[in-house]
Protein backbone atom coordinates (compact mmCIF):
# COMPACT_ATOMS: atom_id res chain seq x y z
CA UNK A 1 0.00 0.00 0.00
CA UNK A 2 1.62 2.90 -1.41
CA UNK A 3 1.65 7.08 -0.49
CA UNK A 4 -0.99 9.18 -1.54
CA UNK A 5 -0.19 10.11 -5.41
CA UNK A 6 -0.92 13.29 -7.66
CA UNK A 7 -2.29 11.65 -11.17
CA UNK A 8 -3.38 15.13 -12.35
CA UNK A 9 -2.86 18.58 -11.96
CA UNK A 10 0.80 20.29 -11.09
CA UNK A 11 -0.18 23.47 -10.83
CA UNK A 12 1.17 25.91 -8.32
CA UNK A 13 -1.40 26.31 -5.84
CA UNK A 14 -2.22 28.38 -3.01
CA UNK A 15 -3.09 27.43 0.50
CA UNK A 16 -2.83 23.69 -0.86
CA UNK A 17 0.01 21.15 -1.14
CA UNK A 18 1.43 21.29 -4.08
CA UNK A 19 3.69 23.89 -5.07
CA UNK A 20 5.12 23.01 -8.43
CA UNK A 21 4.59 19.65 -8.15
CA UNK A 22 4.65 16.90 -11.20
CA UNK A 23 3.14 13.90 -12.08
CA UNK A 24 3.12 10.77 -9.37
CA UNK A 25 5.04 13.41 -6.82
CA UNK A 26 3.99 13.18 -3.44
CA UNK A 27 1.52 15.42 -2.97
CA UNK A 28 1.92 17.01 0.49
CA UNK A 29 4.68 19.25 1.22
CA UNK A 30 4.06 22.61 2.65
CA UNK A 31 7.17 24.06 2.91
CA UNK A 32 7.57 27.15 4.16
CA UNK A 33 4.49 28.28 2.34
CA UNK A 34 3.50 31.18 1.24
CA UNK A 35 2.90 34.31 2.95
CA UNK A 36 -0.21 35.53 4.70
CA UNK A 37 -0.11 38.27 2.31
CA UNK A 38 -0.59 34.99 -0.47
CA UNK A 39 -3.36 33.60 1.68
CA UNK A 40 -5.54 36.65 1.95
CA UNK A 41 -5.55 37.04 -1.56
CA UNK A 42 -5.97 33.28 -1.71
CA UNK A 43 -9.31 32.89 0.36
CA UNK A 44 -11.87 32.57 -2.56
CA UNK A 45 -12.84 30.27 -4.54
CA UNK A 46 -14.62 27.59 -2.68
CA UNK A 47 -13.58 28.63 1.01
CA UNK A 48 -15.88 29.62 3.32
CA UNK A 49 -16.21 33.59 3.06
CA UNK A 50 -15.18 33.58 6.96
CA UNK A 51 -11.62 32.03 6.41
CA UNK A 52 -8.95 34.06 8.33
CA UNK A 53 -5.92 33.17 6.91
CA UNK A 54 -2.62 32.39 8.95
CA UNK A 55 0.89 31.34 7.70
CA UNK A 56 1.10 27.76 7.63
CA UNK A 57 4.04 26.21 8.52
CA UNK A 58 5.13 22.66 7.99
CA UNK A 59 8.84 20.43 7.90
CA UNK A 60 9.84 18.04 9.52
CA UNK A 61 8.82 16.80 13.47
CA UNK A 62 9.25 19.51 15.74
CA UNK A 63 8.58 22.36 13.48
CA UNK A 64 5.04 20.18 12.99
CA UNK A 65 4.40 20.20 16.27
CA UNK A 66 5.38 23.62 17.18
CA UNK A 67 2.66 24.69 14.55
CA UNK A 68 0.32 22.21 15.97
CA UNK A 69 1.18 24.14 19.17
CA UNK A 70 0.51 27.31 17.94
CA UNK A 71 -2.81 26.67 16.23
CA UNK A 72 -0.79 27.43 12.90
CA UNK A 73 -1.93 25.71 9.66
CA UNK A 74 -0.01 22.78 9.03
CA UNK A 75 0.08 22.30 5.23
CA UNK A 76 1.17 18.96 4.23
CA UNK A 77 2.90 16.39 5.98
CA UNK A 78 6.38 15.71 8.39
CA UNK A 79 8.92 16.20 5.87
CA UNK A 80 10.27 19.30 3.56
CA UNK A 81 10.77 18.70 0.42
CA UNK A 82 12.58 20.10 -2.78
CA UNK A 83 9.44 21.52 -4.24
CA UNK A 84 8.82 24.05 -1.97
CA UNK A 85 12.33 25.41 -0.83
CA UNK A 86 12.21 28.67 -1.42
CA UNK A 87 9.56 28.47 -3.66
CA UNK A 88 7.01 31.12 -4.39
CA UNK A 89 3.50 30.49 -5.09
CA UNK A 90 0.96 31.89 -7.77
CA UNK A 91 -2.36 32.76 -6.81
CA UNK A 92 -4.46 30.79 -9.52
CA UNK A 93 -5.12 27.04 -9.45
CA UNK A 94 -6.11 26.62 -13.41
CA UNK A 95 -6.00 22.71 -12.90
CA UNK A 96 -7.28 21.24 -10.05
CA UNK A 97 -5.17 17.95 -8.77
CA UNK A 98 -6.33 14.31 -8.09
CA UNK A 99 -4.67 12.98 -5.80
CA UNK A 100 -5.23 8.66 -4.95
CA UNK A 101 -4.95 7.61 -1.66
CA UNK A 102 -6.08 4.13 0.66
CA UNK A 103 -8.02 6.10 3.67
CA UNK A 104 -9.44 9.83 3.10
CA UNK A 105 -10.13 10.55 6.44
CA UNK A 106 -13.24 14.10 6.37
CA UNK A 107 -12.15 15.68 9.45
CA UNK A 108 -9.10 16.76 11.34
CA UNK A 109 -10.32 16.30 15.03
CA UNK A 110 -9.03 14.49 17.69
CA UNK A 111 -10.72 11.29 15.87
CA UNK A 112 -9.41 11.81 12.48
CA UNK A 113 -5.84 12.64 13.86
CA UNK A 114 -5.89 8.95 16.05
CA UNK A 115 -7.62 7.45 12.53
CA UNK A 116 -4.14 8.66 10.87
CA UNK A 117 -1.97 7.78 12.91
CA UNK A 118 -3.95 3.65 13.12
CA UNK A 119 -4.13 4.00 9.20
CA UNK A 120 -0.53 4.85 8.87
CA UNK A 121 0.51 1.75 11.89
CA UNK A 122 -1.72 -0.40 9.16
CA UNK A 123 0.84 0.66 6.38
CA UNK A 124 -2.20 2.31 4.48
CA UNK A 125 -1.31 5.84 2.71
CA UNK A 126 -3.43 8.53 4.24
CA UNK A 127 -5.08 12.13 3.49
CA UNK A 128 -6.68 14.14 5.97
CA UNK A 129 -9.30 17.16 5.14
CA UNK A 130 -10.72 19.25 6.89
CA UNK A 131 -12.31 22.67 6.33
CA UNK A 132 -11.32 24.61 9.19
CA UNK A 133 -7.50 25.94 8.67
CA UNK A 134 -5.74 23.95 11.56
CA UNK A 135 -5.85 20.29 13.01
CA UNK A 136 -7.89 19.63 15.94
CA UNK A 137 -11.47 20.28 15.38
CA UNK A 138 -13.47 21.37 18.59
CA UNK A 139 -10.44 21.19 20.68
CA UNK A 140 -9.15 23.83 18.86
CA UNK A 141 -11.66 26.13 17.41
CA UNK A 142 -13.57 25.90 21.32
CA UNK A 143 -10.83 25.37 24.14
CA UNK A 144 -7.24 25.18 22.94
CA UNK A 145 -6.57 26.76 26.14
CA UNK A 146 -8.82 24.15 28.29
CA UNK A 147 -6.98 21.07 30.73
CA UNK A 148 -8.31 18.16 29.13
CA UNK A 149 -8.52 15.62 32.49
CA UNK A 150 -10.60 12.69 30.91
CA UNK A 151 -8.20 10.73 28.52
CA UNK A 152 -5.96 7.86 29.62
CA UNK A 153 -2.16 8.38 30.30
CA UNK A 154 -2.74 11.93 30.07
CA UNK A 155 -4.05 13.45 33.88
CA UNK A 156 -4.02 16.64 32.45
CA UNK A 157 -3.47 18.59 29.19
CA UNK A 158 -3.61 22.12 27.25
CA UNK A 159 -6.11 21.55 24.18
CA UNK A 160 -3.45 22.51 21.85
CA UNK A 161 -0.71 20.55 23.41
CA UNK A 162 -3.13 17.61 22.99
CA UNK A 163 -4.03 18.30 19.86
CA UNK A 164 -0.52 18.68 19.05
CA UNK A 165 0.53 15.47 20.23
CA UNK A 166 -2.01 13.99 18.05
CA UNK A 167 -0.58 15.70 14.80
CA UNK A 168 3.19 14.32 16.26
CA UNK A 169 1.61 10.77 16.70
CA UNK A 170 0.29 10.21 13.04
CA UNK A 171 3.40 12.16 12.09
CA UNK A 172 5.10 8.90 12.15
CA UNK A 173 3.52 7.75 9.24
CA UNK A 174 3.47 10.83 7.27
CA UNK A 175 -0.07 11.48 6.61
CA UNK A 176 -0.66 14.20 3.82
CA UNK A 177 -3.14 17.46 5.36
CA UNK A 178 -5.63 19.33 3.25
CA UNK A 179 -6.59 21.93 5.29
CA UNK A 180 -8.95 24.58 4.69
CA UNK A 181 -11.45 22.99 2.30
CA UNK A 182 -14.31 21.18 2.76
CA UNK A 183 -15.32 17.88 1.64
CA UNK A 184 -19.08 18.32 -0.36
CA UNK A 185 -19.27 15.40 -2.16
CA UNK A 186 -19.05 11.46 -2.51
CA UNK A 187 -19.77 9.02 -5.36
CA UNK A 188 -18.65 5.82 -5.92
CA UNK A 189 -16.50 4.55 -8.94
CA UNK A 190 -16.13 1.46 -9.67
CA UNK A 191 -17.24 0.12 -6.45
CA UNK A 192 -14.23 3.23 -4.53
CA UNK A 193 -15.28 6.37 -3.10
CA UNK A 194 -14.20 9.14 -4.86
CA UNK A 195 -14.52 12.18 -2.76
CA UNK A 196 -13.92 16.24 -4.00
CA UNK A 197 -13.44 19.17 -2.24
CA UNK A 198 -14.50 22.67 -2.06
CA UNK A 199 -11.52 23.93 -4.37
CA UNK A 200 -12.04 21.51 -6.44
CA UNK A 201 -9.43 18.95 -5.38
CA UNK A 202 -10.40 15.31 -6.12
CA UNK A 203 -9.30 12.54 -4.04
CA UNK A 204 -9.62 8.85 -5.11
CA UNK A 205 -9.89 6.57 -1.50
CA UNK A 206 -9.96 2.71 -1.35
CA UNK A 207 -11.98 3.72 1.70
CA UNK A 208 -13.29 7.20 3.00
CA UNK A 209 -13.39 7.24 7.06
CA UNK A 210 -15.73 10.05 8.22
CA UNK A 211 -14.86 11.69 11.47
CA UNK A 212 -16.71 15.13 10.91
CA UNK A 213 -17.69 15.41 14.18
CA UNK A 214 -20.57 17.88 14.52
CA UNK A 215 -20.44 18.67 10.71
CA UNK A 216 -18.35 22.00 9.42
CA UNK A 217 -18.60 24.52 11.89
CA UNK A 218 -19.84 28.30 10.93
CA UNK A 219 -19.19 31.01 12.89
CA UNK A 220 -22.07 32.98 14.59
CA UNK A 221 -21.00 36.96 13.13
CA UNK A 222 -20.57 39.68 14.72
CA UNK A 223 -23.30 42.39 13.80
CA UNK A 224 -21.50 44.72 12.20
CA UNK A 225 -17.65 45.04 11.07
CA UNK A 226 -18.35 41.68 8.59
CA UNK A 227 -15.90 44.20 5.73
CA UNK A 228 -12.90 43.53 8.08
CA UNK A 229 -12.90 39.49 7.56
CA UNK A 230 -9.66 38.44 6.61
CA UNK A 231 -7.84 41.54 7.74
CA UNK A 232 -8.81 42.73 11.63
CA UNK A 233 -11.80 40.77 12.42
CA UNK A 234 -11.29 37.03 12.83
CA UNK A 235 -13.52 34.34 14.39
CA UNK A 236 -11.13 32.40 16.15
CA UNK A 237 -7.21 32.72 17.06
CA UNK A 238 -5.23 30.34 14.69
CA UNK A 239 -1.99 31.70 15.97
CA UNK A 240 -1.88 33.76 19.31
CA UNK A 241 1.62 35.32 18.42
CA UNK A 242 -0.04 37.15 15.37
CA UNK A 243 -1.14 39.13 18.14
CA UNK A 244 2.07 40.04 20.31
CA UNK A 245 1.97 43.93 21.08
CA UNK A 246 -1.54 44.50 19.78
CA UNK A 247 -4.90 46.30 21.09
CA UNK A 248 -7.15 43.52 20.84
CA UNK A 249 -10.67 43.30 21.60
CA UNK A 250 -12.40 39.56 22.38
CA UNK A 251 -16.08 39.53 21.70
CA UNK A 252 -18.00 36.87 23.88
CA UNK A 253 -19.36 35.37 26.88
CA UNK A 254 -18.51 31.74 26.51
CA UNK A 255 -15.71 29.74 27.17
CA UNK A 256 -14.24 30.41 23.61
CA UNK A 257 -13.76 34.36 24.42
CA UNK A 258 -12.55 34.15 27.90
CA UNK A 259 -10.29 31.76 26.91
CA UNK A 260 -8.85 34.38 24.79
CA UNK A 261 -8.96 37.17 26.77
CA UNK A 262 -6.96 35.33 29.20
CA UNK A 263 -4.17 33.68 26.79
CA UNK A 264 -3.47 37.46 24.93
CA UNK A 265 -3.85 39.19 28.16
CA UNK A 266 0.22 38.65 28.56
CA UNK A 267 1.02 39.22 25.03
CA UNK A 268 -0.96 41.91 23.89
CA UNK A 269 -0.23 45.21 24.33
CA UNK A 270 -4.45 45.56 25.78
CA UNK A 271 -7.14 43.19 25.70
CA UNK A 272 -10.47 44.84 25.97
CA UNK A 273 -13.61 42.12 26.70
CA UNK A 274 -16.56 43.02 25.21
CA UNK A 275 -20.41 40.76 26.32
CA UNK A 276 -23.54 41.90 25.28
CA UNK A 277 -24.97 40.49 28.35
CA UNK A 278 -24.23 41.07 32.63
CA UNK A 279 -23.34 37.46 33.25
CA UNK A 280 -20.39 35.25 31.14
CA UNK A 281 -21.47 31.82 30.15
CA UNK A 282 -17.75 30.80 30.53
CA UNK A 283 -15.50 29.02 33.14
CA UNK A 284 -16.04 30.72 36.26
CA UNK A 285 -12.33 30.72 37.21
CA UNK A 286 -11.13 31.46 33.79
CA UNK A 287 -13.41 34.34 33.91
CA UNK A 288 -11.83 35.61 37.27
CA UNK A 289 -8.12 35.03 36.13
CA UNK A 290 -9.40 37.57 33.11
CA UNK A 291 -10.97 39.85 35.35
CA UNK A 292 -8.09 39.82 37.97
CA UNK A 293 -5.35 40.63 34.68
CA UNK A 294 -5.05 43.22 33.09
CA UNK A 295 -7.91 42.96 30.90
CA UNK A 296 -10.79 45.84 30.27
CA UNK A 297 -14.69 44.17 30.66
CA UNK A 298 -17.46 45.77 29.03
CA UNK A 299 -20.74 44.26 29.96
CA UNK A 300 -24.02 44.98 28.41
CA UNK A 301 -22.11 46.40 26.21
CA UNK A 302 -22.11 46.44 22.04
CA UNK A 303 -19.36 46.67 19.01
CA UNK A 304 -21.62 49.02 16.83
CA UNK A 305 -18.29 49.80 14.71
CA UNK A 306 -14.78 49.12 13.34
CA UNK A 307 -13.05 51.87 12.11
CA UNK A 308 -9.90 52.22 9.78
CA UNK A 309 -8.40 52.22 7.22
CA UNK A 310 -10.08 49.00 5.59
CA UNK A 311 -8.62 49.22 2.19
CA UNK A 312 -5.51 48.17 3.80
CA UNK A 313 -6.65 46.33 6.50
CA UNK A 314 -5.69 48.73 9.39
CA UNK A 315 -8.01 48.69 11.59
CA UNK A 316 -7.51 51.85 14.82
CA UNK A 317 -10.65 51.89 17.29
CA UNK A 318 -13.58 50.30 17.75
CA UNK A 319 -16.64 51.61 19.08
CA UNK A 320 -18.73 50.41 22.07
CA UNK A 321 -22.28 50.80 23.03
CA UNK A 322 -23.98 50.57 26.32
CA UNK A 323 -27.18 49.12 27.01
CA UNK A 324 -28.00 52.41 28.65
CA UNK A 325 -26.48 53.94 25.08
CA UNK A 326 -23.32 55.44 25.91
CA UNK A 327 -20.64 55.22 23.56
CA UNK A 328 -16.85 54.15 24.34
CA UNK A 329 -14.31 54.29 22.03
CA UNK A 330 -11.29 51.77 22.37
CA UNK A 331 -8.00 51.35 20.01
CA UNK A 332 -8.23 48.12 18.77
CA UNK A 333 -5.40 46.57 16.04
CA UNK A 334 -7.54 43.24 15.41
CA UNK A 335 -11.00 41.96 17.10
CA UNK A 336 -11.76 38.32 17.73
CA UNK A 337 -15.66 37.78 17.81
CA UNK A 338 -15.61 34.75 20.09
CA UNK A 339 -19.46 34.14 19.76
CA UNK A 340 -19.86 30.56 19.37
CA UNK A 341 -20.46 28.44 16.28
CA UNK A 342 -23.29 26.90 14.35
CA UNK A 343 -22.34 23.40 13.25
CA UNK A 344 -24.65 21.47 10.47
CA UNK A 345 -23.51 18.29 8.46
CA UNK A 346 -23.89 20.38 5.88
CA UNK A 347 -22.67 18.22 1.91
CA UNK A 348 -23.23 15.30 4.19
CA UNK A 349 -26.43 14.88 4.37
CA UNK A 350 -26.41 14.93 0.84
CA UNK A 351 -24.21 12.18 0.33
CA UNK A 352 -26.87 9.15 0.67
CA UNK A 353 -25.23 7.84 3.93
CA UNK A 354 -27.52 6.75 6.66
CA UNK A 355 -28.16 9.11 9.19
CA UNK A 356 -29.49 8.84 12.81
CA UNK A 357 -30.78 12.19 13.82
CA UNK A 358 -28.09 14.15 13.19
CA UNK A 359 -25.59 11.73 13.05
CA UNK A 360 -24.12 8.96 10.87
CA UNK A 361 -25.27 5.73 11.92
CA UNK A 362 -22.78 2.86 12.22
CA UNK A 363 -22.55 -0.59 12.86
CA UNK A 364 -19.90 -2.15 15.40
CA UNK A 365 -17.25 -1.99 12.84
CA UNK A 366 -17.86 1.31 12.41
CA UNK A 367 -19.41 0.44 8.75
CA UNK A 368 -22.15 3.07 7.30
CA UNK A 369 -25.07 2.59 4.96
CA UNK A 370 -22.52 3.18 2.22
CA UNK A 371 -19.60 0.48 0.73
CA UNK A 372 -16.55 1.59 1.74
CA UNK A 373 -17.17 4.26 3.70
CA UNK A 374 -16.64 4.11 7.74
CA UNK A 375 -17.53 6.58 10.46
CA UNK A 376 -16.10 7.27 13.72
CA UNK A 377 -16.16 9.88 16.75
CA UNK A 378 -18.54 12.47 17.56
CA UNK A 379 -20.54 12.00 13.73
CA UNK A 380 -21.73 8.70 14.67
CA UNK A 381 -24.28 7.84 17.00
CA UNK A 382 -25.20 3.69 17.98
CA UNK A 383 -26.95 2.53 20.89
CA UNK A 384 -24.34 2.51 22.73
CA UNK A 385 -22.65 5.94 22.12
CA UNK A 386 -21.01 7.84 24.27
CA UNK A 387 -19.58 11.47 22.93
CA UNK A 388 -16.16 11.71 24.47
CA UNK A 389 -12.67 12.03 22.45
CA UNK A 390 -11.71 8.30 24.67
CA UNK A 391 -14.86 6.58 22.91
CA UNK A 392 -14.22 8.31 19.64
CA UNK A 393 -10.40 7.12 19.52
CA UNK A 394 -11.41 3.35 20.12
CA UNK A 395 -14.26 3.69 17.77
CA UNK A 396 -11.24 5.07 15.07
CA UNK A 397 -9.25 1.96 15.63
CA UNK A 398 -11.93 -0.23 15.08
CA UNK A 399 -12.89 0.96 12.13
CA UNK A 400 -9.24 1.09 10.56
CA UNK A 401 -8.85 -1.91 11.36
CA UNK A 402 -11.52 -3.06 9.50
CA UNK A 403 -10.86 -0.97 6.49
CA UNK A 404 -7.12 -2.77 6.76
CA UNK A 405 -9.17 -6.26 6.56
CA UNK A 406 -11.91 -4.88 3.89
CA UNK A 407 -8.84 -3.73 1.36
CA UNK A 408 -6.86 -7.23 2.35
CA UNK A 409 -8.87 -9.76 3.48
CA UNK A 410 -5.34 -11.68 3.82
CA UNK A 411 -4.86 -9.48 6.76
CA UNK A 412 -5.50 -10.28 10.42
CA UNK A 413 -8.12 -7.74 11.96
CA UNK A 414 -5.78 -7.37 15.20
CA UNK A 415 -3.37 -5.30 14.15
CA UNK A 416 -0.77 -6.46 16.54
CA UNK A 417 0.88 -4.30 19.16
CA UNK A 418 2.97 -1.07 18.46
CA UNK A 419 5.60 -2.03 20.69
CA UNK A 420 6.39 -4.90 18.23
CA UNK A 421 8.04 -2.83 15.75
CA UNK A 422 9.11 0.63 15.01
CA UNK A 423 6.47 3.35 14.94
C1 LIG B 1 -16.06 23.35 25.48
C2 LIG B 1 -15.90 21.87 25.25
C3 LIG B 1 -15.17 21.10 26.13
C4 LIG B 1 -15.02 19.72 25.93
N1 LIG B 1 -14.30 18.99 26.83
C5 LIG B 1 -14.14 17.65 26.61
C6 LIG B 1 -13.38 16.84 27.52
O1 LIG B 1 -12.88 17.34 28.54
N2 LIG B 1 -13.26 15.50 27.25
C7 LIG B 1 -13.82 14.91 26.13
O2 LIG B 1 -13.64 13.72 25.92
N3 LIG B 1 -14.54 15.66 25.26
C8 LIG B 1 -14.70 17.00 25.47
N4 LIG B 1 -15.42 17.74 24.57
C9 LIG B 1 -15.97 17.05 23.39
C10 LIG B 1 -14.86 16.78 22.39
O3 LIG B 1 -14.25 18.00 21.99
C11 LIG B 1 -15.43 16.04 21.20
O4 LIG B 1 -15.92 14.80 21.64
C12 LIG B 1 -14.32 15.81 20.15
O5 LIG B 1 -13.82 17.02 19.66
C13 LIG B 1 -14.87 14.98 19.00
O6 LIG B 1 -13.81 14.78 18.11
P1 LIG B 1 -14.10 14.44 16.57
O7 LIG B 1 -12.78 14.39 15.93
O8 LIG B 1 -14.99 13.25 16.50
O9 LIG B 1 -14.95 15.67 16.03
P2 LIG B 1 -14.58 17.25 15.97
O10 LIG B 1 -13.65 17.64 17.05
O11 LIG B 1 -15.90 17.94 15.89
O12 LIG B 1 -13.82 17.38 14.59
C14 LIG B 1 -14.50 17.20 13.38
C15 LIG B 1 -13.76 17.96 12.30
O13 LIG B 1 -14.37 17.65 11.04
C16 LIG B 1 -14.38 18.83 10.25
N5 LIG B 1 -15.42 18.70 9.23
C17 LIG B 1 -16.75 18.54 9.39
N6 LIG B 1 -17.37 18.42 8.22
C18 LIG B 1 -16.40 18.49 7.27
C19 LIG B 1 -16.41 18.44 5.85
N7 LIG B 1 -17.54 18.22 5.14
N8 LIG B 1 -15.23 18.57 5.19
C20 LIG B 1 -14.07 18.77 5.86
N9 LIG B 1 -14.01 18.84 7.21
C21 LIG B 1 -15.16 18.69 7.90
C22 LIG B 1 -14.65 19.94 11.24
O14 LIG B 1 -14.19 21.19 10.73
C23 LIG B 1 -13.84 19.47 12.46
O15 LIG B 1 -12.53 20.00 12.46
C24 LIG B 1 -15.61 19.10 24.77
C25 LIG B 1 -16.33 19.88 23.87
C26 LIG B 1 -16.49 21.24 24.09
C27 LIG B 1 -17.27 22.06 23.10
Amino acid sequence: MSAPRLVRGGARRIGAVLVGAGRTRRPALGGRGPSREQHSTAVGAGQPRWFAWRNPASGSGERIRAAAQAGRVVLGSRRSSHLTRGATVATTTPTPPTLETDVLIVGAGPTGLYGAYYAGFRGLSTVVVDVLPQAGGQVMALYPEKEIRDVAALPSIRGRDFVANLVEQAGAFDPTYLLGRQAVSLVHEDGEPVVTLSDGTVVRARAVVLTAGIGTPTPRPLPTGEEWLGSALSYFVVDPTVHVGQDVVVVGGGDSALDWADALGTIARSVTLVHRRAAFRGHAATLERVRNGATTVHTDTEVVALEGDLASGRLEKVVLETKAGEQVVVAADHVIAALGFISDLGPLREWGVELSGRSVAVDRAGRTSLPRVYAAGDLTDHPAKVKLMSVGFGEVATAVNHVAVDLDPDLTLFPGHSTDGAA
